[in-house]
């Protein structure tokens, strides 16, 4: 495992937004995405058909 690899998600394909999400690891990544969609979209819980295209739009990075 490399301690420097880190994800990173373009919203752009999840939800339209023009930033990416980034953390050291899926998990955080997603818990931005989560707080995203609730801050920026009013949604409680993040619809199944956009956590589908997170785990699509999620990549390491180096
Ligand atoms: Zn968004």
């Amino acid at each position: 495992m490399n301690p420097m690899t880190e994800y990173s998600a373009d919203l752009k394909q999840v939800c339209g937004c023009s930033w990416a999400a980034k953390g050291a690891d899926a998990e955080e990544v997603t818990k931005k995405v989560v707080s995203h969609a609730k801050q920026a979209h009013g949604l409680n819980e993040v619809p199944a058909a956009v956590a589908q295209k997170l785990q699509e739009a999620m990549r390491p990075v180096m």
